[in-house]
């Protein structure tokens, strides 16, 4: 029942000199309901990682699963297509679309999905109303906190109901208490959604309240 699998997952770098071996051998199994922090210093790989694993590049070798499926060897169409239906994405700076209010935000990627516009915006409202945004649907990205419009990116990546979450500094950007606030708005998502998430951050003492910790040395997945 894993969500996401990497199995020996490589990935090299040609380089002028000899080729950079920034993966070397990474295993990870996510199941659902599980959120899993990924703690490295710079350069030691953690976006090349959140790549393979969101299908947006391939491994050199080694093994992608989402959902039990190879990934390994789709081509950049097959990629998109898991990636659309399975995967949502936080970034450390929102993203949102800076014309659209929040609720549009929101509605816009179920209707690229296939969903009418009236079901996807019952959606919206919902998964705003739920992270407190009730009262902000109409407000344009500007409009509201740094930490409002990380709920709503939060929400826009789970709105067609992704498997996998997949986040790259989701508070880095914010103070303590408001990081505090955003943190737990992903938790109670994740766990009421069933999703696996894999959350990269520096932030230690938010990592040690998620269910594992892992981090890169040398290039292989360790328990941190
Ligand atoms: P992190 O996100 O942990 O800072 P990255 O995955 O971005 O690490 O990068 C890991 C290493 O791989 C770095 O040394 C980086 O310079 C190198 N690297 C990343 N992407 C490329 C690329 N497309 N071509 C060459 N080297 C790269
Ligand atoms: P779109 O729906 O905009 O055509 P894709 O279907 O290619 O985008 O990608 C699906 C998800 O992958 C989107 O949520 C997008 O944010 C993310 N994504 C696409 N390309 C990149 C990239 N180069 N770096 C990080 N995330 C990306």
């Amino acid at each position: 029942d894993a969500i996401l699998q990497l199995d020996k997952v490589r990935r090299s770098y040609k380089t002028a000199e000899a080729p950079l071996e920034v993966l070397r051998g990474a295993d990870l199994t996510l199941r659902p309901g599980e959120m899993v922090g990924l703690i490295a210093p710079s350069g030691a790989g953690k976006s090349t990682l959140l790549h393979i694993a969101g299908l947006l590049e391939n491994p050199t070798e080694g093994k992608v699963l989402v959902g039990g499926q190879d990934c390994s060897r789709l081509d950049d169409g097959g990629r998109t297509a898991v990636r659309r239906t399975t995967i949502g994405f936080v970034y450390q700076f929102h993203q949102l679309l800076p014309e659209f209010s929040a609720l549009e935000n929101v509605i816009l990627p179920q209707m690229i999905a296939g969903v009418s516009r009236s079901k996807a915006k019952v959606r919206a409202t919902e998964l705003l109303s739920a992270v407190g945004l009730g009262k902000r649907l109409d407000h344009r990205p500007a409009k509201l906190s740094g930490g409002e419009q990380q709920r709503v990116a939060i929400v826009r990546a789970i709105a067609n109901q992704p498997k996998l979450l997949l986040a790259d500094e989701p508070t880095g950007n914010l103070d303590p208490t408001t990081a505090e606030g955003v943190f737990k708005t992903l938790q109670d998502l994740v766990r009421n959604a069933g999703l696996a998430a894999l959350i990269a951050t520096h932030n230690l003492e938010l990592a040690g309240r998620m269910d594992r910790v892992v981090t890169l040395k040398d290039g292989i997945l360790v328990a941190a």
